[in-house]
């Protein structure tokens, strides 16, 4: 069965975000505006995105000028390479010290540095680091055993006695191997297919094995590595970059949400059933306004209770931030938010962030916001905060699925907004709701339009290729996937 409704009416001020408030007790540290539905007054949108100077081209130049300096250290420490051992020495010494820089561009890809996280996309981030990750795991296996396979040319020994030597004599070699070991160890584990029989989190702990690979391979470089041992300022510069880098892990990581944490007293207001397997957290705070949270984005949560406390989640905001209260909204998939619907009011939260490049610049164009599923959280807070005409289209598989439509209908009624539902499976429908001809039918003009999606990554996909068969240019299509 497919369900389209529409709501119309004139046009009105995109200020005012029809806030629902929770229905259970307010809990020990009632929130101000928790006792009634008053309209919370989202921040205006932004003239220009965040960060807006942050693109793929900056971050691939910035990357490819610190690999030409590294060629170049390499090169300058490099005398004369002649013979077979001398080249395959030389290469694995080449290989090292990008891997060595290549570790430290995947750690600050994830060390949460605000330019990158705002500007770029903490999803696509994530998938450069995956993908970094699979060179660099390669870089390090060839490294090891250009260097010995060299070394052992050289001295005119085998290969095995030659690494017997290395590990036995050499004890910052044997401690690089050991990282090398853990540095493969972590790539298996990622690989797709292993990945998805792990859980989650115990994924992400062996994950940051990786952090211990780094420090035990570190001293190795300066031990033998041919381009530190005579040069001092190669040294402190190399030493630079890794303790920058340490910083800011440290500093975004943890003391910047604890720091957070202590400032804005984050604590769960009420809990509110949105349908079946779906429910909305109310989370307040003080000087909320400070985070500059935008609709769109969202934070990684730690709630303080007995079972939860160990493991953040992503969420995104599902309605604009107000001052003193944040609104998130889970669907129930697995331990996590399933234990969500059992918060108690007045548990404290660790909140960091925001996060999220998926957040819209003021724009001449239309807007059209494309829903899947669970996806629709962040477009329900762009929805009733972007100036510009908005077309909501939200795609469900049922009607029992859509979350939200009072509110969104709501929002459409006072905005002068459309909202299309999009409901039923493909049979029911008789065809695909997202093709190029319906996306076209349901949105006039869409190839002028800023089209922001967010659901399932298979839903993703299709959207975004009917957007371009539809004719919608590349850079005007944004979207977030809810998978790192
Ligand atoms: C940027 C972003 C925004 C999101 N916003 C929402 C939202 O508004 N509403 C909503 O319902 N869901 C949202 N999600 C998805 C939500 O984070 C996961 O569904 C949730 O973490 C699942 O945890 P679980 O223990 O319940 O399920 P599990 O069965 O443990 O996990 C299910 C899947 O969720 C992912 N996941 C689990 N834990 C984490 C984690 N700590 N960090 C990242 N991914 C994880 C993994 O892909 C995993 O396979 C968002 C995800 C991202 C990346």
């Amino acid at each position: 069965m497919t369900s389209l409704t529409s709501g119309s009416v004139p046009a009105r001020s995109a200020g005012a975000d029809p806030y629902p408030a929770p229905r259970r007790s307010a809990g020990p540290r009632a929130h101000r505006s928790a006792g009634g539905p008053g309209p919370v007054v989202p921040r205006p949108v932004r003239d220009k995105k965040e960060y807006e100077w942050v693109s793929a081209r900056t971050v691939l130049a910035v990357t490819g000028v610190g690999a030409v300096a590294v060629i170049a250290l390499w090169w300058h420490s490099t005398p004369d390479v002649s013979g077979l051992g001398g080249w395959l020495t030389g290469a694995g010494e080449l290989l090292g010290l990008l891997a060595g820089y290549g570790v430290v561009v995947l750690v600050a890809l994830m060390a949460r540095l605000p330019p990158l996280e705002r500007g770029i996309g903490t999803d696509q981030l994530a998938r450069w680091h995956a993908m970094g990750g699979r060179y660099v795991v390669s870089v390090v296996v060839a490294h090891g055993l250009l260097i010995v396979w060299g070394y052992a040319v050289e001295a005119h020994t085998g290969v095995v006695s030659e690494t017997a030597i290395l590990l036995t004599q050499y004890p910052d070699v044997l401690m690089a191997t050991v990282a090398g070991f853990l540095l493969l160890g972590v790539g298996i584990v990622s690989m797709r297919a292993a990945r998805r029989r792990l859980r989650y989190e115990t994924w992400y702990y062996l994950h940051l094995y990786t952090y211990l690979a780094i420090a035990l391979a570190f001293s190795h470089q300066f031990a033998v590595g041919a381009s530190f041992i005579g040069s001092l300022a190669a040294r402190f510069w190399w030493s630079a970059m890794y303790a920058t880098v340490a910083i800011a892990v440290l500093w975004y990581r943890v003391a910047v949400p604890l720091r957070a944490f202590a400032r804005h007293r984050f604590t769960v207001i009420g809990v509110k059933s949105e349908g079946p397997g779906v429910i909305s957290v109310y989370i307040g705070g003080s000087h909320l306004d400070e985070l500059a949270a935008e609709p769109g984005q969202f934070f990684r949560w730690r709630f303080l209770t007995r079972s939860l406390w160990w493991s953040s989640h992503p969420y995104s905001l599902s309605a604009a931030p107000g001052t003193d209260i944040l609104r998130i909204t889970a669907k129930n998939l697995g331990d996590h938010s399933r234990a969500m619907s059992q918060l108690q009011p007045g548990t404290r939260v660790i909140a960091e962030g925001p996060y999220g490049a998926f957040t819209a610049g003021r724009s001449d164009r239309g807007v059209v916001l494309l829903a899947g599923g669970v996806g629709i959280t962040p477009l329900r807070a762009m929805f009733s905060t972007l100036p510009s005409p908005v077309t909501l289209i939200y795609r469900a598989s049922s009607e029992a699925d859509i979350v939200f439509r009072d509110e969104l209908d709501a929002i459409a009624t006072a905005r002068g907004a459309r909202v299309y539902y999009l409901v039923g499976t493909r049979a029911e429908i008789g065809g695909d709701p997202l093709s190029p001809r319906m996306l076209r039918s349901l949105v006039p003009g869409l190839d002028q339009q800023e089209v922001y999606v967010c659901g399932p990554s298979g839903m993703i996909s299709a959207a975004v290729e009917a957007l371009r068969d539809a004719g919608v240019p590349q850079r005007q299509i944004h979207f977030e996937s809810f998978e790192f």
